[in-house]
C-alpha cells in the first residue's frame, strides 16, 4: 500500500523529492568530490535559495549540520560562556537546556506544563543570562509561538542572543531576521525529506562571540563544526567534513520548488489547512484540541486529546493508507500528532478528515 504520512517527522516526502533525487542519481553528484565547482555551485544554490524562501540577510551564514539536535550543542558551545536561558514546554524545548547542563552552562529555566505557551510579557530573562533558546512550534504538544512574541522578547533584550528551534515549523514563520542572532531546523520535518540534515542560521554576532570564546584557556567551542571554521568554509560554498551532498542538493531543489510557488502561498495554505483541523478536532465528539489557548496553538502539529485509545485510531488509519503521529511520552495513548507541512496539500488533509470522522 502506498501510505500518506501526517507524522510530524520523519514525515510525508515532498511531491517532487522522487524527481530530484532520480536526478541527483542520473548526474552521479554522489561521487563529486566536495572540494570542486560543481559542488560549490550545488551548495551556493541551495544556500540562495533558503535565503530567498526564509529571508535571511547577509548578515546571516546558512550552514549545514548533521542534525538539528547539532545545533543545540554548536549554539551553546559557540554562543555561551556561562549562563543560558530557556523557555520550557516540552520535550524539545526541554532538551535543548539539557544539552546546556550536559555542557556545564549555567542553564536557568521558565518551564509550563505540555500544552502552554508563552507570551512575551512573562519572560524575564535573568541578568547574566547570554543566550536565549525557544522554540517557535514545540513539536511534542502542539504548542507555537508567536513570531511577534519573539521578536518582542529580543527587543527587550537586545543584549542577549537569541536561538530559534523552528524545526518542525520552517518555513512557516516569517522570523525578522534584524531581530534573531540564531535559527535552526532540519530536513525531515516539514521540507518534506529524509532525515540527515540540520541547518543552521546563524549571524556575525554569534561569530564574534565564538572568536573571543576561542581565545580563552578555560572553555572549548569544540573541534567538530566550531563556528569560525564552519562560517570560514561556507565564505567558499564548502563545509570543513565532507557534507551530505545527497540533503543538500535535494534541499535547494525543494527550496526552488517553494520559491516557485512563493513563501507566502505556502503560508497561506498552511493556516487554511490548519484551520480545517482544527475546526474538525473541535466539533468531532472523539477529538478536542490538546492546546486551550487558541494563540497557541501550532499552525503545522496539531495535537487532538482522543476519546478511543490512539493507537485503535492510528491503526484503523492505517490500514486505509493514512498514518497518523501518536501523542508524545506520557501522552502516548490518549492524544494524536497531525503534522500540517507543505507536502501535504489541502485533498489529502479533507482525506484525512473524511477518514477521521468515519472512525
Ligand atoms: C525533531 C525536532 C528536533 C530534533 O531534530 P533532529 O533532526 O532529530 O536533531 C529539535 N527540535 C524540534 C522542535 C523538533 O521537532
Amino acid at each position: 500500500m502506498k501510505y500518506t504520512f501526517y507524522t510530524p517527522g520523519p514525515a510525508q516526502l515532498y511531491p517532487s523529492f522522487e524527481q530530484h533525487l532520480q536526478t541527483f542519481v542520473e548526474q552521479q553528484l554522489g561521487s563529486i568530490s566536495h572540494r570542486s565547482q560543481q559542488y560549490r555551485a550545488l551548495h551556493q544554490h541551495t544556500v540562495e535559495q533558503l535565503r530567498t524562501l526564509l529571508n535571511v540577510p547577509a548578515t546571516h551564514a546558512i550552514l549545514f549540520l548533521g542534525s538539528a539536535s547539532e545545533a543545540w550543542e554548536r549554539i551553546l558551545l559557540n554562543c555561551v560562556e556561562h549562563e543560558s536561558y530557556h523557555l520550557v514546554n516540552g520535550s524539545f524545548s526541554k532538551k535543548f537546556f539539557q544539552y546546556a547542563q550536559a555542557l556545564h552552562k549555567f542553564a536557568h529555566k521558565l518551564e509550563k506544563p505540555m500544552g502552554q505557551g508563552f507570551d512575551a510579557s512573562e519572560v524575564e530573562v535573568p541578568e547574566y543570562a547570554e543566550l536565549i533558546g525557544l522554540a517557535h512550534n514545540e513539536t511534542s504538544s502542539g504548542v507555537q509561538m508567536r513570531v511577534s512574541d519573539i521578536h518582542k522578547i529580543k527587543r527587550s533584550n537586545p543584549d542577549k542572543l537569541i536561538a530559534v528551534d523552528m524545526v518542525s515549523s520552517a518555513p512557516y514563520p516569517d522570523l525578522d531576521y534584524s531581530l534573531i542572532d540564531t535559527a535552526f531546523f532540519s530536513v525531515q520535518k516539514a521540507f518534506g525529506l529524509p532525515s540527515g540534515l540540520g541547518v543552521w542560521i546563524v549571524n556575525e554576532k554569534c561569530l564574534q562571540k565564538a572568536e573571543r570564546l576561542r581565545k580563552y584557556d578555560n572553555l572549548t567551542i569544540g573541534a567538530h563544526h566550531d563556528l569560525p571554521t564552519l562560517w570560514k568554509n561556507a565564505q567558499n560554498h564548502e563545509t570543513p567534513a565532507t557534507p551530505n551532498v545527497m540533503g543538500i542538493y535535494l534541499l535547494g531543489k525543494i527550496a526552488e520548488d517553494m520559491n516557485k510557488i512563493g513563501v507566502e502561498a505556502i503560508r497561506k495554505e498552511t493556516e487554511q489547512k490548519a484551520k480545517l483541523i482544527y475546526k474538525f478536532i473541535e466539533q468531532h465528539e472523539g477529538f478536542e484540541p490538546f492546546v486551550q489557548e487558541s494563540k497557541h496553538r501550532s499552525q503545522t502539529v496539531v495535537v487532538a486529546n482522543t476519546k478511543q485509545p490512539s493507537s485503535e485510531i492510528i491503526s484503523t488509519l492505517k490500514a486505509k493508507g493514512l498514518v497518523l503521529g501518536s501523542g508524545y511520552g506520557e501522552h502516548k495513548a490518549t492524544q494524536v500528532r497531525i503534522a500540517n507541512f507543505p507536502a501535504t496539500s489541502t485533498e489529502q488533509v479533507e482525506d484525512l478528515i473524511k477518514a477521521l470522522g468515519e472512525l
